[in-house]
């Protein structure tokens, strides 16, 4: 499903002219089959989030191999990224990138109409997740309207619309009160259970690890050797 080899990342940072390179990832190798549910975990600044970015495209690796779903997906432009992206790939970020001046309901509907979706399934299949995640009454409201667990839930239903093989989720549970953290792991276990959907999850949350087939921890940018129950982060540092 997702194969990295020998990927490295710097970033750089500074004025033009005295730019500084900062290496965040180093060396990492990686082999995500499909159906599985991966957790990333690892202290903040490890390069989590980082490597979530570079599995989806949005940030180019500075060196190293990356191949998703069997294409060589490093040579893909901004383009190509996109409608790959689009048709495979679904998201739900740390902070939930809700496009402010779309309805709740339009935000859902996103990836569906992005996909040229006919308008009666759109409504029909944005209805039903809003209706499944309880904020079918919020459909007709802005973002700016809505509290914090609300959103993430328009994000998450937002991230499932078109059905994605590969879920990437950066702290997806970080806003939802303990009933509504429930019934999204309920839902992660159901997909991936019934549609062989992957998930790669960043996570601080025990509760969210602990659905997980496997733990991959980074630690300053370099993956931990794989140990089936890496320790989560308080047991770490
Ligand atoms: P957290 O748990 O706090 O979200 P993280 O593990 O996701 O942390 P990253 O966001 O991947 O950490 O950041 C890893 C390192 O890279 C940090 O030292 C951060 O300062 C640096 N970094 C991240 N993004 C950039 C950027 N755009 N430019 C320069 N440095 C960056
Ligand atoms: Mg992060």
């Amino acid at each position: 499903m997702i194969e990295v080899n020998g990927l490295h990342h710097q970033f750089l940072i500074g004025k033009r002219g005295a730019e500084r390179r900062v290496p965040v990832l180093h060396d990492i190798d990686l082999a995500i089959e499909q159906g599985e549910i991966v957790a990333i975990v690892g202290r903040s600044g490890s390069g989590k989030s980082t490597l979530l970015h570079i599995l989806s495209g949005y940030l180019r690796p500075t060196s190293g191999e990356l191949r998703v779903l069997g294409q060589d997906v490093t040579k893909f432009d901004e383009g190509a990224w996109s409608r790959f992206r689009l048709e495979r790939y679904g998201f739900m970020f740390q902070s939930f990138q809700l496009i402010p001046t779309m309805t709740a309901f339009e935000n859902v509907e996103l990836p569906l109409t992005l996909k040229g979706v006919a308008p009666e399934r759109r409504r029909k299949r944005a209805y039903e997740l809003m209706d499944r995640f309880g904020i079918a009454d919020c459909a007709g409201h802005y973002p700016g309207e809505l509290s914090g667990g609300q959103q993430q839930r328009v994000s998450v239903a937002r991230a499932l619309a078109l059905d994605p093989p590969l879920v990437m989720a950066d702290e997806p549970t970080g806003s939802l009160d303990s009933e509504n953290e429930a019934n999204l792991l309920a839902l992660i276990r159901e997909l991936n259970r019934e549609r062989g959907t992957t998930f790669v999850m960043i996570t601080h949350d025990e509760q969210v690890a602990r659905i997980a087939h496997r733990r991959l921890l980074l630690q300053d940018g370099r993956l931990q050797p794989h140990r089936k129950e890496a320790p989560m982060i308080h047991e770490v540092f």
